[in-house]
């Protein structure tokens, strides 16, 4: 319970109305120790609810006087910190404390103007925060809390020379918070140069949010993507789904095969204007679509409630990132599934993707049209026919040409054993298939001295029997 912490009615109040009744572990873990000004560096995955970790102590203590901000949030993405800015907003409800968001592509001048009104907490992304302290627009001398939220994102964007450059303008007295899904060494090292011996809490990989959910993969031409992917989708029917792509071109494409296939789809990418992503990501949430495409930086963090379905229709080329986008289902407690479309040349990523997150995802089944469509109650009959064409590439046509015959069912391969074990994105454990460090150096040499796929896939699943 929230009321074991020493925290006034009105957060507890808030609380209470977003639904929080039980604090997750991440929460209770830190709480109490940011309330008793501990710097810290938290790493948890994602979804395990950091955000308020980090936000009720912070309310708590925060004072309300004077104008100028008492504590900062950075966050690598504007998507993110307008949703940290919205739970935070939520926590201090009744305690009136003024949050206020800045990125870049929002009009700077309305954002002076507002921090001029007085701001109590800053949300922001680095190089608008860097913007305003050198604009003199943003004080930060009463700064009293800096939290680095998705550190390890800020890393991958290349934001860590900009969110030195900020933290060495904070005042000296301050803590600082450093939150994490994942840890590289380089945000630790960052970390200790800019904190105050912060303590270290690791929250185990096998709670709840991230265990739940059911990852597995499939393997696929090229081609066949598009196929499956409305095969996955009229299978397992989502109540949401994301669709990640690894470009902005992918998501474009991907969008307008669901758009022709009526799916109620809608995309997010860099290159969509903000005011565009912030209404699709309003949208989405409120279920005015259900299918999401998306690439890894405009997804970054977004948590949408009912997201029961996440598919990789590439296999992320950053394997933090496969992490990430998995752990966007299974939020909050709830099921989820993981498909990973996998072809040829994917394959050694997915191999060092269950390398880092210390797991085999098993191999999954590829649907026929029939049993896909079978679910599918909203597909008619007697669309079913006249659908399938629609869905295929030209090189699929082709080889049902050549062949003469309408296409079998594809390749289906046997449900191996694995497929029903579920696998489990944990990064401490170390499962009792693992394969060991010198085994695997081995089986990739091999593999890279033109061993077939076959074979390597042969050859790692017998020394995992052994
Ligand atoms: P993270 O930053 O670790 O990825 P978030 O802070 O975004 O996670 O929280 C993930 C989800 O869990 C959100 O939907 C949030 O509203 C919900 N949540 C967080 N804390 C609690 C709680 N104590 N009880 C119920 N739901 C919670
Ligand atoms: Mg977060």
């Amino acid at each position: 319970m929230f009321n074991q912490y020493p925290i006034s009615d009105e957060i507890i109040k808030a609380l209470e109305e977003m639904g929080y009744t039980t604090p997750t572990e991440v929460q209770a873990q830190t709480i109490e120790k940011i309330l008793n000004s501990e710097d810290l560096i938290v790493n948890a995955k994602t979804g395990s609810g950091k955000t308020a970790a980090f936000g009720v102590p912070i309310i708590e203590k925060i004072e309300k006087k004077g104008k100028a901000p008492k504590a900062l949030v950075m966050t690598p993405t504007r998507e993110l910190a307008i949703q940290v800015a919205k739970e935070l907003e939520q926590i201090s409800k009744f305690k009136k404390i003024v949050c206020y968001t800045v990125y870049g592509q929002h009009n700077i001048e309305t954002e002076i103007k507002n921090l001029d009104k007085g701001v109590d907490i800053i949300i922001g992304t680095p190089g608008r925060l860097l913007d305003h302290l050198e604009r003199e627009t943003f004080n930060p001398t009463k700064i009293d809390y800096v939290v680095l939220d998705e550190a390890d994102r800020m890393l991958d964007m290349g934001f860590i020379d900009q969110v030195s450059m900020i933290l060495k303008q904070m005042p000296k007295e301050r803590n600082t918070y450093l939150f994490s899904a994942t840890m590289p060494f380089e945000v630790r090292s960052i970390a200790w140069e800019y904190m105050k011996e912060p303590d270290t809490i690791e929250i185990s990989s096998d709670t709840k949010t991230v265990d739940i959910i059911e990852q597995q993969y499939v393997k696929l031409e090229r081609h066949e993507k598009r196929i499956y992917l409305d095969r996955f989708l009229a299978l397992y029917q989502p109540q949401g789904c994301i669709v990640f792509c690894n470009t902005r071109r992918c998501v474009d494409m991907v969008l307008e095969f669901l758009k022709q296939n009526k799916y109620k789809a809608d995309a997010l990418h860099g290159a969509i204007s903000q005011a565009r992503r912030t209404k699709t990501i309003e949208a989405f949430k409120n279920g005015k679509f259900n299918i999401l495409v998306a690439t890894d930086v405009a997804a970054r963090g977004i948590h949408v409630d009912n997201l029961d379905l996440v598919i990789n229709y590439d296999v992320p080329i950053d394997h933090d990132n496969y992490v990430h986008r998995v752990g966007r289902t299974g939020r909050a407690g709830k099921g989820g599934k993981a498909i990973s479309f996998v072809t040829g040349e994917d394959l050694m990523t997915l191999y060092e993707i269950e390398e880092h997150i210390g797991v085999m995802i098993p191999e999954g089944e590829l649907p026929s049209y029939s049993k896909a469509h079978r679910k599918s109650k909203q597909v008619a009959k007697k669309t079913m026919q006249k659908k399938l064409p629609r869905f295929e590439d030209e090189e699929v046509k082709k080889t049902r040409v050549v062949k003469g015959t309408a296409r079998k069912p594809e390749r289906m391969p046997k449900p191996a054993k694995k497929t029903k074990q579920k696998a489990t994105v944990k990064t401490d454990q170390v499962p009792t298939n693992k394969v060991s460090a010198a085994k695997t150096a081995e089986i990739i040499q091999n593999y890279k001295a033109n061993k077939t796929k076959k074979s390597f896939w042969q050859r790692l699943k017998a020394i995992i029997k052994r």
